[in-house]
Order: C-alpha cells, then sequence, then structure tokens
C-alpha cells in the first residue's frame, strides 16, 4: 500500500518534493525513476522548476503534464516572468491550466546574466513577483505558492524592503511561501516570527535542502546569500571522493533539522530533491514517525 507518511494516528505532517526539468535522455529516466519511488510517499504535492530560455521553460510544461497523465502525483508549476512579456506568461499559465495544473510556483526569476547581474522589468511583462501572482489569479483560479528568504533576498536593502515583498505577494493572492535552504532550525523560527510580528498572512514553509555536493552548495549558497556553517562544512571535509557517505550525513542532518522544525510547530516541509529519491525518501520517513516520537516522550 506505499509508504505512507500520515500514520493511522496522526495524518498531520505534510511533505512536498521539488525537481528540475531534465535535460538529457539519461537524466529524464533518472527523474522518472525518482517520482516513482517518492509517489509511493504520497506527498501533498510536487513541484517543478522553471529555467531560463525557451527549450527548459517547454520541459516544465512536458514534465509537470506528464506527471498529471502518469502518475497520481499533483504538480505544481515553477513560473518566472523575468525577460517575458505578459502574453507570453498568460499563454503558458493557460497551457498549464489545461493540462490539469492548478499550484503555480510564482517567482520573478533571476537575471540572464545570472547572479548579480540587474534585474531588469520586461517593459511589456509583469515586472515583479507580486504583478506577476496578480496576473495569474486573474487568468486562472491557481493556488499560488511564492518564495521567502529567512536570511532575506541578496538584492533586499533591509528586513523592511524583505517584509514588504512579502506581504504584497500574499496580497496578490499567493498562499504559501516556501523559504530558500538555510541550515539552522533558528534561522526559520527567527524569520516565521519576523513574519509574524509584522502581521503577514501567509504561510511559511521551510524549503529544506538535500545536496550531499558540499563543493555544489557551497557555490550555490554563496551566490544567493545563504550562510552554510562551519560545523556543516567541517562535517564534509575530506569526503570529496565517498558519496555513499555524504548522501548518508546529509540524510541525516535534514532529519535533525526537520526533526527541531517539528518540535516547533511545522508540520509542512518542502524538500529541494535534485531529483534523487534516496535522502528525500530517508529524510520523510524519519518525519513521518516524528509525531510517534513526540508522543512517547509526553
Ligand atoms: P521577490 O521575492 O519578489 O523579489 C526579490 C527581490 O527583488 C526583492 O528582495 C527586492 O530586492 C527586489 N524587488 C521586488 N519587488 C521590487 C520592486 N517593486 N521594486 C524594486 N525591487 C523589487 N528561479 C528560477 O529561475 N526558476 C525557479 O523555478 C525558481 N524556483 C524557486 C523556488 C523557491 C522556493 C525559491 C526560494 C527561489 C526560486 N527561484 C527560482 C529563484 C528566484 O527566481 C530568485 O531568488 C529571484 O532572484 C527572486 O525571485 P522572487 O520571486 O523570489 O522575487
Amino acid at each position: 500500500n506505499g509508504l505512507r507518511l500520515d500514520g493511522a494516528n496522526d495524518a498531520d505532517v505534510k511533505v512536498s518534493y521539488e525537481f528540475f526539468p531534465p535535460k538529457t535522455e539519461k537524466a529524464e529516466a533518472d527523474l522518472w525513476a525518482a517520482v516513482q519511488r517518492l509517489e509511493m510517499l504520497q506527498p501533498s504535492y510536487v513541484s517543478v522548476t522553471y529555467g531560463a530560455g525557451g527549450s527548459t521553460q517547454e520541459r516544465t510544461l512536458a514534465t509537470v503534464s506528464r506527471m498529471v497523465r502518469e502518475t497520481s502525483l499533483t504538480p505544481a508549476a515553477h513560473l518566472t516572468c523575468v525577460g517575458a512579456t505578459c502574453a507570453a506568461v498568460d499563454s503558458l499559465a493557460d497551457q498549464l491550466w489545461e493540462a490539469g495544473i492548478r499550484s503555480i510556483v510564482a517567482l520573478r526569476g533571476d537575471p540572464p546574466s545570472g547572479f548579480g547581474g540587474k534585474y531588469e522589468p520586461h517593459p511589456q511583462g509583469y515586472p515583479y513577483a507580486p504583478e506577476l501572482i496578480a496576473g495569474l489569479k486573474k487568468r486562472h483560479d491557481f493556488e499560488i505558492f511564492c518564495s521567502a528568504y529567512p536570511e532575506r533576498h541578496p538584492e533586499s536593502a533591509d528586513w523592511q524592503v524583505e517584509l514588504d515583498i512579502l506581504r504584497r505577494k500574499a496580497d496578490a493572492g499567493a498562499s504559501k511561501a516556501i523559504t530558500q535552504f538555510f541550515f539552522e532550525a533558528d534561522v526559520f523560527f527567527e524569520y516565521r516570527d519576523r513574519v509574524a510580528n509584522a502581521g503577514i498572512d501567509i504561510d511559511i514553509v521551510p524549503g529544506v535542502m538535500l545536496q550531499p555536493n558540499i563543493a555544489g552548495l557551497s557555490r550555490m549558497a554563496g551566490a544567493v546569500g545563504v550562510q552554510v556553517p562551519n560545523w556543516y562544512r567541517r562535517m564534509f571535509e575530506g569526503l570529496e571522493e565517498d558519496l555513499l557517505t555524504r548522501q548518508m550525513l546529509t540524510a541525516s542532518v535534514a532529519t535533525d533539522l526537520c526533526a527541531e522544525l517539528y518540535d516547533g510547530g511545522v508540520r509542512d516541509f518542502h524538500l529541494y530533491t535534485l531529483n534523487r529519491a534516496d535522502i528525500a525518501i530517508a529524510v520523510s520517513r524519519a518525519l513521518g514517525e516524528s509525531h510517534a516520537r513526540i508522543r512517547h516522550r509526553d
């Protein structure tokens, strides 16, 4: 009957998985193998990212459409407004709706020059995420998720700017904000408090990174303004040639992080799977039992 996350006595833990569209046949086969294994855990939804450039964008539509056709999963498509006219975004939104997609992760996106380049709104486009969200909501009755940055977006001058943008995304119709990845539960809790204290009405869902490639992770974290703690780096030192150990460590640390988040009241988790199933399954199974552990403790 599959590996259910929600035990018979407690159905309160929700997990979602994020994938990226594959670029090669081999990557496509790996993705579908992972999707099939993760489908058994009955996630609340799965999401597929959206890249810069036409062919990558078509792959997002193709991937979520295939998920609707061939699986029991509920896919959400990521969508960005960078470099696109409103007409192009609306047309893609129509295609997603027709394919049966009812949830969108709506984002501004990064400038084509890559991280560090200056973002310029398209003259005929939705300028920023709040306008994109409002436009999508107007077009179809999508459920909209947006991004959140517990360590601030690198372009935000201060917390006021950061929270103001989140408020505008919530006001435009986003019901849930998925966070950038982070490594310490307190980073999440402090951010959640800031959002609550600012009176912003939106669910904040932690995004938990499952990347066992520490060099790649460090590069990505540096580019998006995420702190990788020294203890985390030290844990992986000297394991460059030892993928299995890095995978086990990644699962173990992510499980600890999820347990701390659970203890702090979090019940909805978004896992960045990087299109691999093993670590995501290990973390999900452990997470699904957290409620049982906590009940035992009481
Ligand atoms: P927002 O949170 O709307 O804004 C980002 C920054 O823009 C703000 O902090 C502010 O400094 C500035 N800003 C916003 N509004 C204004 C304004 N009106 N005037 C001036 N400045 C303003 N990228 C992809 O390309 N594809 C994906 O699939 C994708 N998925 C993601 C999923 C998650 C959960 C997260 C956290 C990020 C994802 N990203 C993705 C990355 C995202 O596109 C980048 O972080 C991008 O730089 C910001 O997009 P956003 O929607 O988060 O922007």
